[in-house]
């Protein structure tokens, strides 16, 4: 038995295909989202890297993120939360604390012990603290997305990025770069900046360890170790942190299977 589930985000589409045993059969990540040719090559990729699966040898489909609702071949649609929440408690079963970062939301989410959510706060409002910032300051700084934490880790100082608005930010980006700032210290800056945005959701939560870190953002470890300077506590990244989501689609995907 084989189940899949699909994470289609504003940013990048993702899908993990689970064996009987909950294993990972396969998975890819694309990264571009909904709206794009994204889900259909992320299928595509996953199933090019079995052994001749195809999608009719699914036995249930969940989909999940922003997009879920353009992908018909789905049995249900269940919300990020659910998933990202599914997702995360099934690689670390310690985590109380969910901090997700994705393309155009954050979110900090509670879990009990058994794995439910009992609290949310979400930023889907702003770009601000999201992984759009980053892209946006990754583009002026002229760097890719995925030097960032290198630049970061080479930083004698933090610089101050106070905007709270994404396009102020970057006006001022550009006022220390025409400064002669260095680059390093200005990611720092902005690593700063996300960070304390996800802290102001995480704080609500009451911030029980252990504290989890999943989206595609998590990817970044100059942002996990802001956010972990700010809180004063370890963060564990979870593995493979951007497609937590779509895993714990595949997840409630094997539930359903199970269900029949
Ligand atoms: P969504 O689910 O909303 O599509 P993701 O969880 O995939 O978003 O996160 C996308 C964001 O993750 C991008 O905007 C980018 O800032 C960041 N990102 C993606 N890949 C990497 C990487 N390899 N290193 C650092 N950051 C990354």
């Amino acid at each position: 038995m084989y189940v899949l589930g699909l994470d289609v985000g504003s940013a990048s589409s993702k899908v993990v295909i689970l064996d009987d045993d909950k294993n990972i059969v396969s998975f890819s990540t694309v990264q571009v989202g909904t709206g794009s040719t994204g889900p259909a090559r992320a299928l595509e990729e996953v199933f090019k890297k079995t052994n001749g699966l195809k999608i009719e040898d699914m036995t249930k489909i969940v989909a999940t993120g922003y997009g879920r609702y353009a992908f018909e071949k789905a049995d249900k649609q269940i919300s990020e939360i659910s998933c990202h929440a599914k997702g995360i408690f099934h690689l670390v079963p310690t985590a109380r604390t969910i901090i997700d970062i994705g393309g155009q939301d954050a979110k900090a989410i509670r879990l009990d012990s058994r794995g439910a959510v009992s609290q949310f706060f979400m930023n889907d409002k702003c770009a601000a603290g999201t992984g759009r910032f980053l892209d946006v300051m990754a583009r002026v700084l002229e760097i890719e997305i995925t030097d960032m934490a290198e630049y970061d880790s080479r930083a004698s100082e933090v610089v101050n990025v106070s905007s709270t608005c994404t396009v102020f930010a970057e006006s001022e980006v550009i006022s220390h770069l025409s400064n002669n700032i260095p680059k390093e210290n200005i990611i720092a800056g902005i690593h700063a900046s996300v960070a304390s945005k996800a802290c102001g959701l995480a704080y609500r939560t009451g911030l029980e360890d252990d504290i989890v870190m999943g989206g595609g953002v998590a990817q970044n470890a100059g942002v996990v170790r802001a956010i972990s300077r700010e809180l004063r506590r370890p963060v564990i990244v979870a593995p493979n942190p951007q497609i937590t989501g779509a895993l714990g689609a595949a997840l409630f995907a094997y539930d359903e299977a199970k269900k029949h």
